[in-house]
């Protein structure tokens, strides 16, 4: 029986409301996922109640043994994953892994060369609002207003001129390859850090389907939620001549005592990514990100870049006459989740951005394949089309139900 039941009845009927909606809805935020069971019983575990301070080996509190077996096997598999010479595997998120890297080689006041969040970006490479935007002297790249993808020449250009002390690359909303090794190069020529975040797409590097940073980078971090399909949290990678740096910036730098259940639950992750299914999986999001990408441009909506090579496409939804606000509502009513973004070069401002951002790992992990997500597509266009009728949209969410039934969530 359920102790939450007993204990807590109203957080446990909001976790139920959770489950329905996670169950009903078609899931398609680029940055979530559904993880499998084991992961979720392993971060449900009692190593949530063991403090650990330090690494395996070496900690501050008695009694690590078995924490100290769990945190090397989460390292150990880490480092096959991708081909790292060292992992760590405590940053309670994305952004704390972020945070770590720069604080392991930067100085405030440290010139960095980051892509700007409004071509696709994330808040810790430099937005102003964010730490790494006050703390550092940043300059920005971003996409062409041609084609809308980075522009590798003239961000070497700026990077001679600007001579920065690190390099950060990796995307929220980027739908196409980023050249590492081209990203390697030019940091190598101005004498800089290259930083790679490859939050958004561990999971394709992982599964061999998006070329691996690893071997071109000083730094890579990632969140083990996305398309990795592990619970939330972050991670490093470096170089071993890196290694003791990055350990001391994460503890006692910037964190205490890491979340062993968590890390747990990471090493399930890594041990569900090291096995020959996981690669399929990986080959259909982005088999299954093409087909949408191209069913919605037929129904008359612009794709930024013109379509993906990995997990998620912008929707430019200006041809439809509707703003990112507007569709993300009426998808919502509709039992579709999406979330607005800006596009490249958008006219309007950020809390009305011009698109909505569409990603496939969760759907892919519920089952569907090329023509689910086509049907997807059409029920967007559907509910795009009647964003302005509750009723009609209901109507919808009611066939949105039904369809996603056939798709079981992951045991
Ligand atoms: N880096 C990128 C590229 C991201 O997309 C995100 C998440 O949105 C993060 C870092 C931050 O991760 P977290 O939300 O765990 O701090």
């Amino acid at each position: 029986g359920s102790a939450i039941a007993v204990s807590d009845p109203a957080v446990l009927a909001a976790i139920d409301a959770e489950g329905r909606r996670q169950r009903q809805n078609i899931e398609l935020i680029a940055s979530e996922n559904f993880t499998s069971r084991a992961v979720m019983e392993a971060q449900g575990s009692l190593l949530t109640n063991k403090y650990a301070e330090g690494y395996p080996g070496r900690r501050w509190y008695g009694g690590c043994e078995n924490v100290d077996v769990v945190e090397q096997i989460a390292i150990d598999r880490l480092k096959e994953l991708f081909g790292a010479d060292h992992a760590n595997v405590q940053p309670h998120s994305g952004s704390q892994a972020n945070t770590a890297v720069y604080f392991s080689v930067l100085k405030p006041g440290d010139k960095i060369l980051t892509m700007d969040l409004a071509h696709g970006g994330h808040l810790t490479h430099g937005h102003r609002a964010n730490f790494s935007g006050k703390f550092y002297e940043v300059t920005h790249y971003g996409v062409t207003e041609e084609d809308e993808t980075i522009d590798y020449d003239a961000l070497e250009k700026v990077a001679v001129e600007l001579q920065p002390k690190l390099i950060t690359t990796g995307a929220s909303a980027y739908p196409r390859v980023i050249d590492f090794e081209r990203m390697g190069q030019i940091a190598k020529k101005v004498g800089a850090y290259l930083f790679v975040d490859m939050a958004h797409i561990a999971g394709l590097v992982a599964a061999g389907v998006h070329p691996n940073p690893v071997p071109h980078a000083d730094f890579v971090t990632s969140t083990t939620h996305k398309s990795l399909r592990g619970p939330r949290g972050g991670i490093i990678l470096c170089k071993e001549e890196y290694a003791k740096k990055i350990d001391a910036t994460v503890f006692p730098g910037i964190q205490g005592g890491p979340l062993m259940h968590v890390i747990a639950a990471k090493a399930v992750c890594f041990g569900e990514a090291l096995k020959d299914d996981f690669k399929t999986y990986s080959e259909q999001v982005v088999k299954n990100a093409k087909a949408m990408a191209a069913r919605l441009a037929s129904h008359g909506y612009r794709i930024v870049s013109g379509g993906t090579d990995n997990h998620l496409m912008l929707v430019d939804l200006r041809p439809a006459g509707i703003d990112g606000g507007i569709a993300q509502h009426a998808l919502d009513e509709a039992g579709i989740t999406v979330n607005k973004n800006s596009i490249p070069f958008d006219t309007a401002g950020p809390f009305k951005p011009s698109g909505i951002r569409i990603g496939t790992p969760a759907v892919t992990t519920r089952g569907m394949d090329e023509a689910a997500v086509e049907k997807v597509a059409d029920l967007i266009h559907e509910a795009l089309q009647s964003h302005d009728d509750e009723a009609k949209l209901h109507e919808i969410r009611e066939r949105v139900f039904e369809f996603n039934r056939a798709f079981p969530l992951p045991r």
